[in-house]
């Protein structure tokens, strides 16, 4: 089963793949923006936090 949700950058459609699980990230293949899975159930993304190098030093 083919899961789609709505890029929340560019409103494309994101193809999930069939084994999808929560936190996974992915890339929007149309702005390339990272993208978490939020929710399954519903599906739900929103744009991946930035990755910070700096832990806090
Ligand atoms: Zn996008």
């Amino acid at each position: 089963m083919v899961k789609k949700v709505e890029c929340p950058e560019c409103g494309s459609e994101v193809t999930l793949s069939d084994g999808v699980v929560e936190n996974e990230i992915l890339d929007c293949s149309t702005c390339g923006v990272e993208l978490e899975v939020v929710s399954l159930k519903p599906l739900k993304v929103e744009l991946a936090p930035e990755e910070e190098e700096d832990w806090g030093e």
